[in-house]
């Protein structure tokens, strides 16, 4: 059986499986290994659009008023369903996006899991109702219908870290993920299916944002729009949802700062931030792609981060190993060469990597793992977002420098600091204007809030931060 055939991809819209109400038309969707297409997608009209939060709002008064030990018990046969198709999960995702099996397997899938499991644990712990001193009772409510927009680098994280939590704070939405990344959403739609949430609650359209975008986010049946992706896309989101005072919440991009001291383990932090950086084929919007060292021990760190940004090596998304695939598309593509160009014209010294395709991989997306040192944080290729395995290498002299360096940036998603005086590097932590800080290489659990300072977003996604998100806060006087 080809690809082309394995894939039957509908919306799903009032718990049924359907096509488009008026329009025939339909995108390609690439593999990017081989950039290829090896599929369509139905292309959604307002017409659809409408037909889907119809759907979300006529469902949503019985919903909202479910037990919640209900929605918590269909959570848990969506999460059976979600284990069971994992490595249909893992195959999807690789296919579809670039991420190389053992990146779906072990990090891309197993996000579905690790969000799923501790939202229903978050959902089972959370009190809803308490009273004040004064005698109110304050009430957590469901905010309403959401549409949610996901972006295509974690698929899978971004549609589970928003509809579980909608859903078990008694929410019903429309989803829209990317246009690039349908196959997952597909496989997610079913696993809910199957759960047997009731028709209405998780409804599924595929759509250009460019297209479907204002219709979804302006619509006046939708209380709320959650929305990751590029900050162009969250700009123009939060301008259409304005008008009818829509709660909009954003997770937006970066450009994470690695602020690396002189009294750090030097060579495993570098290391650990290079690799990071690649991870996923640069293609993490918290991924720490500005890497700062101190001044005394800056030229020792680039020849470590050569060796390392060196050792990656590429192939397919479809073989095993632990290589870096593609990126996604051929846009992305040709954005990551644009950055590295102007990166040389900037003046930044090119210390691995660069210009065109790795040898052997001129068909598929592939970008070579790139390193510029000798990099000042004016430069574009310090300041914007690139999206793809560039890491640049900017000098520090002390502490106060390294927070100024590490804030002067439009984002603040991700930063990250090392050093072997904790108090040192809690200080500096403390200063960082940024959602999430890792001290020494930390990682940060399912538990842990994710979202942005400034450009990088508004509002916190998982665990029980994600769920607060879907809720309204009422205040009952006089209880
Ligand atoms: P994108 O903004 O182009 O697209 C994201 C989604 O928004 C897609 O579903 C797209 O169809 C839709 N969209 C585009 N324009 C729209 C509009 N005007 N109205 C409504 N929807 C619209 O971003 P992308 O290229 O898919 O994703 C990459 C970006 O996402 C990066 O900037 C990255 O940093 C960011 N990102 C952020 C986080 C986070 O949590 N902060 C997580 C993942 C990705």
């Amino acid at each position: 059986m080809t690809q082309q055939q394995e894939y039957n991809l509908q919306f799903y819209i009032n718990g049924e499986w359907c096509m488009p109400q008026k329009s025939v038309e339909t995108l390609g969707v690439i593999d990017p290994s081989t950039a290829t297409e090896f599929t369509q997608i139905p292309l959604a009209s307002v017409e659809d659009v409408d037909h889907a939060v119809v759907a979300a709002k006529s469902a949503f008064e019985q919903w909202s008023e479910t037990h919640v030990e209900t929605r918590l018990t269909l959570m848990e046969r969506f999460l059976a369903e979600y284990e069971n198709h994992y490595e249909e999960m893992v195959v999807a995702i690789s296919t579809e996006m670039g991420a190389p099996l053992q990146v779906s397997r072990e990090a891309q899938a197993e996000t579905g899991v690790g969000h799923t499991k501790e939202a229903i644990a978050a959902m089972r712990s959370m009190t809803l109702e308490t009273m004040t001193g004064s005698g109110a009772r304050i009430v957590r409510e469901p905010i309403g219908v959401c549409t949610l927009i996901t972006p295509w680098n974690w698929p899978i994280n971004q549609i589970v870290s928003k509809v579980v939590p909608a859903l078990l704070a008694g929410c019903c939405v429309v989803l829209k993920p990317s246009e690039l990344t349908p196959l997952s959403a597909d496989l997610f739609a079913q696993c809910i299916e199957r759960a047997g949430f009731p028709p209405g609650v998780f409804n599924l359209i595929h759509g250009e944002g460019s297209v479907i975008g204002p219709a979804l986010t302006s619509h006046p049946l939708v209380d709320m729009v959650s929305f990751t992706g590029s900050t162009r896309a969250g700009i123009e989101i939060a301008r259409s949802a304005a008008d009818t005072i829509k709660r909009v919440s954003q997770e937006l991009g970066g450009k994470s700062a690695n602020i690396i001291f002189a009294d750090a383990d030097l060579e495993a932090m570098v290391i650990q931030g290079v690799q990071e950086c690649m991870y996923n084929t640069g293609q993490s919007c918290d991924a720490p792609t500005r890497m700062l060292v101190e001044a005394s021990v800056y030229d020792k760190a680039v020849k470590i981060a050569k060796r390392a940004t060196e050792a990656h090596t590429i192939g397919s998304a479809h073989q095993e190993g632990d290589h870096l695939g593609p990126v996604v598309s051929a846009t992305q593509f040709e954005k990551i060469q644009n950055y590295i160009k102007i990166g040389i014209d900037e003046g930044a010294q090119l210390v691995a990597g660069g210009l065109g395709k790795p040898e052997g991989f001129e068909k598929g997306y592939f970008v070579k793992p790139t390193l510029f040192s000798n990099v000042n944080n004016t430069m574009r290729i310090a300041r914007e977002e690139i999206f793809g395995p560039v890491l640049v290498i900017i000098r520090f002299e002390g502490e106060e420098e390294a927070i100024q360096i590490a804030n002067d940036s439009d984002f603040g998603l991700g930063a990250y600091v090392s050093s072997s005086d904790r108090e040192k590097a809690r200080r500096v932590a403390r200063r960082l204007k940024s959602g999430t800080v890792h001290i020494n290489g930390a990682a940060q659990d399912y538990d842990v809030p994710f979202g942005g300072y400034k450009q990088s977003g508004n509002g916190r996604e998982y665990s029980v931060f994600g769920i607060h998100e879907f809720q309204e806060i009422k205040a009952i006087n006089g209880w």
